[in-house]
């Protein structure tokens, strides 16, 4: 397999990534690999650092999330954080090898009272040199153009699931919205971040939807996180998956999941990102085998814990990997000559 820029394609069928789901897992691997060193320097992952910069008080009721208001999860609401405080941090990460600065909000969407300290800290990361990405909920095409004259480089916004199984995780907002959100943040110039969450009790039915919904967009995300639940007490799906231990994500599923999508969207970056912590090394490498080639680094997540600097270095050390530094150089030469679909 070696993909051709016209063999980027957003006119994917359910029944083609239901069949490579289907696939024998060692074939689907091996398809996989060969998509992503065709597309990208296969020992090379992005590193990324995550800051919660307003944390909990959430009135959306997405029922993985401890920041929701409606999950008793011990989160307490904290304002926006200073921007001078943000701005530390991203220092730091960026002296440990971070590459991109990913912020998150608390929001169902920012109020415009924000935006002014929202495009501050926008213009003070990227003035660091490092890559800026903000997720801060739904944005209006207003929003979304003030954050792209700011230089905002990625907006995170995922879609979480496949669209059958979304009304079970989240009743505040319709997947229309999310994707309103997606298609504003692209018509303002911003790269896309857009990925979701497995293990929540879905079918691979809505993991094949949720490949599905991101590989016909017009335009592939430029970043696809693909996340493990990591069950918190006090949430909705937290509880649930408590009660129901084997609903857990099989680590087989997993890296399914990040083969189909390494193959579906095969320039884009395909983040792992919660729930790596809780992943063997075995695993964590079958993933790096199948396409993954960007995570998160640092001892947290927004709330949740993550693996740590130290283990992923050692983890690196062991499988001969190496930070991806500066722009991808493959991935840039592609995307210039790929066409966006119709
Ligand atoms: S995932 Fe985001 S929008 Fe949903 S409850 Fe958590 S913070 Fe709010």
């Amino acid at each position: 397999v070696n993909p051709k820029p016209s063999q980027i394609r957003s006119d994917w069928t359910r029944d083609e990534i239901a069949t490579l789901f289907e696939l024998p897992f060692t074939e689907l691997l091996f398809q996989a690999a060969s998509v992503h060193r065709a597309n990208h320097p296969p020992e090379q992952v992005q590193l990324c650092t995550l800051l919660s910069i307003k944390t909990g008080g959430c009135p959306e009721d997405c029922g993985y999330c401890s920041q929701s208001v409606k999950a008793d999860s011990g989160v307490e609401a904290t304002k926006l954080m200073d921007v001078q405080q943000v701005l530390q941090s991203a220092a730091q990460a960026k002296d440990h090898g971070s590459q991109r600065f990913c912020m998150g909000a608390a929001w169902r969407n920012p109020k415009d009272r924000d935006m002014p300290a929202i495009v501050e800290i926008v213009k003070g990361v990227r003035a660091m040199g490092l890559e800026t990405c903000m997720t801060l909920g739904m944005l209006t095409p207003e929003q979304a153009e003030m954050l792209s004259e700011a230089g905002l480089d990625y907006y995170n916004h995922n879609v979480d699931t496949g669209p059958e199984y979304y009304e079970r995780v989240i009743s505040t907002r319709n997947y229309q919205d999310r994707l309103d959100t997606l298609q504003n943040v692209r018509e303002a110039g911003i790269n896309v971040c857009s990925g979701g969450i497995v293990g929540m009790g879905e079918t691979r039915a809505d993991r094949v939807g949720f490949v599905y919904t991101l590989a016909t967009l017009p335009q592939h995300p430029e970043s696809v996180p693909v996340n493990a639940l990591v069950p918190v007490k006090g949430t909705v799906l937290g509880d649930m998956l408590a009660d129901t231990p084997l609903a857990k994500i099989d680590d087989i599923e997993f890296v399914r999941t990040v083969a189909v999508a390494r193959i579906c969207m095969p320039l884009s970056m395909v983040r792992l990102s919660a729930g790596r912590e809780s992943m063997s090394e075995a695993t964590q490498a079958l993933c790096f085998l199948a396409g993954a080639n960007s995570i998160f680094t640092g001892d947290k997540l927004l709330t949740a814990a993550n693996a740590g600097d130290a283990s992923d270095a050692a983890l690196f050390a062991k499988l001969g990997l190496t930070p991806l530094q500066g722009e991808e150089p493959m991935r840039a030469e592609r995307m210039a000559e790929v066409e966006p679909a119709e």
